[in-house]
């Protein structure tokens, strides 16, 4: 009670109904409900850009706080399922280690390498997802660890990116939707 009486009325109603509200989870509805609200979303990225950048932030830091601790990824999975991730040379030594193959070996084995020496996980999904969980967590690739990068400073400059996984991740879709309506954002065209 002590808290909520510094809280600034608006806040206040933006506790109470973050608290009550659960996350869509629904892989499938998502899915869907992003194919539906693409120009949607691309009116509502004009409404982030016309915003500070700091201010989205704090408002994207805040709802993540809520949202993160809601949805269980290890009952997802679905970035390890879909997405390519890159590998850099120390990453793929410390997994390679890790794994007691050698770097050649790994390398044959998980990785595919482009022309201008860019190195991605060779499978889709990711080989090391079981039952969505990561069995070489410890050892995951630094992009494993960023994503969806809701915590990270410079929403607004990734703004794009995060959109296109917006249909992926239950994460990103829950806090694009608080987003929208904290901000007052205007769904119908
Ligand atoms: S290394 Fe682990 S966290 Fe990264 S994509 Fe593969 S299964 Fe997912
Ligand atoms: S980060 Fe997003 S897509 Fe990946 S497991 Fe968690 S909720 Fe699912």
């Amino acid at each position: 009670m002590l808290i909520l009486a510094f809280l600034a009325p608006s806040d206040y109603l933006y506790h109470i109904n973050t608290l009550q509200k659960q996350p869509i989870q629904d892989l499938q509805q998502i899915a869907i409900l992003a194919a539906e609200r693409l120009e949607e979303n691309d009116r509502f990225a004009l409404q982030v850009k016309a915003n500070s950048a700091d201010q989205m932030d704090a408002v994207v830091h805040r709802i993540n706080k809520n949202i993160e601790q809601k949805i269980d990824c290890t009952l997802c999975g679905n970035c390890c399922r879909s997405l390519m991730i890159n590998v850099s040379e120390a990453e793929a030594d410390s997994l390679s280690s890790h794994l007691q193959v050698s770097r050649a070996s790994f390398d044959d084995t998980y990785l595919e390498k482009g022309s201008n020496g860019m190195m991605l996980m060779n499978a889709i999904p990711c080989t090391f997802l079981e039952a969505n969980r990561c069995n070489v967590y410890e050892h995951r690739f630094e992009g494993c660890r960023e994503f969806p990068a809701m915590h990270l400073p410079g929403f607004s400059k990734r703004l794009f990116t995060t959109l296109m996984h917006y249909g992926r991740c239950p994460i990103i879709f829950n806090i694009v939707e608080e987003m929208k309506d904290e901000m007052g954002f205007e769904r119908e065209g």
